[in-house]
């Protein structure tokens, strides 16, 4: 019988694993992640690689992941710190590890949503490391641009009714402008006021700037090109029912004295940009 073919974005996740397996080895890590090299394998090793070699690794992709790893770490600690909100979803988690590596509150259920090809993989690799997770663990296969994934975690446990955090990160680039509003439609419908989401995002010019291009062509031959970008990250997001901050990857509160320059300010035009989002549900 023919496979089903996988979905090309699927194995940007090894690339994730593989950037913050590296930094695990740093003396000066951000996080310790002692899953992530197993998680990634030569694959992910393979693409980090392809990725990094016009930048040299300093500034690159490989340190937006484990940039963003910590930022987004801090985020949900801190959101479920302050809401009490026992339920933290991952949408898109790929090889993410933070229901092992993070000391989350007592209660506290994670879903960990992803494609079934993912998540197969990851479980393999965590099964055979015997990791035990710092809280009660769902995974929910699912496919995020189906209108069933709302059923589906719910079939896993996810109460509705309960406040959550949110967290989509590494996804809305992959995603058609339609896919993003749709699947930002249906996590408002499951959020009520208050509730916190994460979530990152490059502006339209980061698409077409040359400082880019190697890399957005390499992803695009890769089949996972990039889709979705907005230079207006509160408006979007305001547009969904939420109210949202937005800080860019190298500014102060998103930095750990990785990158050497701060980026440019929001108001000059042109400037290819990436974004940390974290918001309130209106
Ligand atoms: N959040 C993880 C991280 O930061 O390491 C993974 C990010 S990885 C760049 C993108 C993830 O999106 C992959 O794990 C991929 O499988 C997932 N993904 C892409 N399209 C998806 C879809 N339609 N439904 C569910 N997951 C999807």
């Amino acid at each position: 019988m023919k496979q089903p073919r996988e979905n090309p974005v699927a194995p940007t996740s090894r690339w994730m694993a593989a950037a913050r397996a590296r930094e695990t080895e740093r003396e000066d890590r951000l996080f310790s992640d002692p899953l992530a090299a197993s998680l990634a394998g030569d694959e992910g090793f393979g693409w980090l690689e392809q990725m990094e070699s016009p930048y040299g690794g300093a500034t690159g992709p490989g340190m937006y992941a484990v940039v963003r790893t910590r930022y987004f770490d801090d985020f949900l600690l801190e959101a479920c710190e302050r809401s009490g909100a026992e339920q933290v979803v991952l949408l898109a988690a790929g090889l993410d590890t933070r229901a092992f590596r993070l000391e989350w509150p007592s209660g506290v259920k994670l879903f960990e949503l992803d494609l079934p090809e993912v998540l197969g993989h990851k479980e393999a690799i965590i099964k055979e490391a015997r990791a035990t997770p710092n809280c009660e663990r769902h995974l929910v296969s699912a496919d995020l641009q189906r209108d069933d994934w709302p059923d589906a975690l719910e079939g896993c446990g996810y109460d509705p009714e309960k406040p959550s955090v949110w967290l989509i990160e590494g996804l809305l680039f992959y995603l058609t402008r339609r896919s993003v509003r749709e699947l930002l439609d249906k996590v408002g419908t499951l959020s009520g006021p208050g509730e916190r989401l994460g979530l990152d995002l490059m502006n339209w010019n980061m698409m077409f700037s040359p400082v880019a291009w190697t890399q957005m062509n390499a992803l695009a031959r890769r089949g996972a090109k990039g889709r979705f970008g907005t230079n207006v990250p509160e408006e979007f997001l305001a547009d969904h029912g939420w109210k949202a901050t937005a800080v860019q990857f190298g500014d102060a509160d998103a930095n750990y004295g990785r990158l050497p320059t701060a980026p440019a300010p929001r108001p000059i035009p042109g400037v290819p940009r990436s974004f940390f989002v974290t918001a309130a549900r209106l």
